[in-house]
């Protein structure tokens, strides 16, 4: 029950109301007996600014923050954190309260989300070799993670080539000095040549989500190689036709929901300070979500 004790956290987007992290984040309060509510924060374009000082204004605890402002919002952001910084992107505000003073850090939990996904799943990133399709934020805290992780080889296939090339320059310095990065355009061609080389194959577009649901980035007709792991980075629908295609080819499939439910715990711990009640967080994105 809300009641004048309630801390407030929210979800900072336009549009907010397709996301599933009020109902997450709701359960794990609720789990915890946690006197916290999540509410969703739809923000019109012209009103980011307005909308980061309302935080701190209405007393809110901190918010995550969704397309399309995971970005733009860096500038109004007091402080963020140094590898949120290099992805260029964040998506969990705190805000931090000392007296009279507020100030408002930003951090991404996106890549440790995808990390801890991965491990969940028994994958290890040692010495894998992964291919990345896309090359917008959620690409970013793929490779970074990846990178971090000691990847032995990473190539990103964009559909604007030199955006992977410049995710590329912008990430390199990180993690291990011997992982090979190549960027290339996605062509079914290079498709086809990196994934016959890669251990680890990941969706981070949104091919597969509403509205092109059916659509997948792998050709019709043509099995995956079956020693891939195949990580669709999209949740909605948690059965995506690229997830089918591995399936019928003897790869192993993996969706995007442990990755949100992840990413929304690491958020959960950083503003409770409590650990995150991940079952009850899984339960409730699968009420919704359904089974796969
Ligand atoms: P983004 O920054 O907008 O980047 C989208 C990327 O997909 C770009 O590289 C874009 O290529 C590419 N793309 C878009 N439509 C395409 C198409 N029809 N064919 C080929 N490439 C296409 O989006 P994002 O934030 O990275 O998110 C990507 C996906 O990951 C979304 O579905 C999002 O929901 C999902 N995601 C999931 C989680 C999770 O927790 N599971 C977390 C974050 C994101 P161009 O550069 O050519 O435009």
């Amino acid at each position: 029950m809300v009641d004048g004790q309630t801390q407030l956290v929210g979800l900072i987007g336009w549009p907010t109301a397709h996301s599933l992290s009020p109902a997450m984040l709701n359960a794990a309060f609720a789990a915890t007996g946690l006197n916290w509510c999540y509410v969703p924060l739809p923000v019109p374009p012209d009103r980011l600014e307005a909308a980061v000082h309302g935080l701190v204004a209405l007393g809110f605890r901190g918010a995550n923050v969704t397309a399309p402002y995971k970005r733009s919002i860096l500038p109004f952001l007091d402080r963020v954190d140094p590898g949120a910084c290099a992805l260029g992107a964040v998506n969990t505000l705190i805000v931090h309260r000392k007296g009279e003073k507020a100030s408002i850090y930003g951090c991404n939990t996106d890549e440790s989300g995808f990390i801890r996904a991965l491990h969940q799943g028994g994958v290890r990133t040692g010495g894998c070799r992964a291919l990345v399709v896309g090359a917008g934020g959620a690409a970013r805290a793929v490779v970074s993670g990846l990178l971090r992780g000691g990847a032995e080889a990473i190539t990103v296939l964009n559909r604007t080539p030199e955006r992977a090339e410049q995710l590329i320059a912008d990430l390199a310095g990180q993690g291990r000095q011997a992982t090979r990065l190549v960027a290339l355009p996605l062509t079914p061609g290079a498709l086809i040549e990196a994934a016959g080389r890669a251990t680890l194959l990941v969706n981070a577009t949104p091919v597969g989500t509403w509205p092109q649901a059916s659509a997948s980035i792998w050709p019709d007709g043509l099995a995956l190689p079956s020693h891939l792991v195949v990580f669709d980075l999209v949740y909605n629908p948690r059965r995506t036709r690229l997830l089918e295609q591995a399936r019928a080819s003897g790869a192993r499939a993996m969706d995007g929901l442990e990755m949100l439910v992840q990413q929304g715990a690491i958020a959960f711990e950083m503003w409770t300070g409590e650990p995150a009640p991940i079952a009850a967080m899984r339960a409730a994105c699968v009420e919704v979500l359904g089974e796969v």
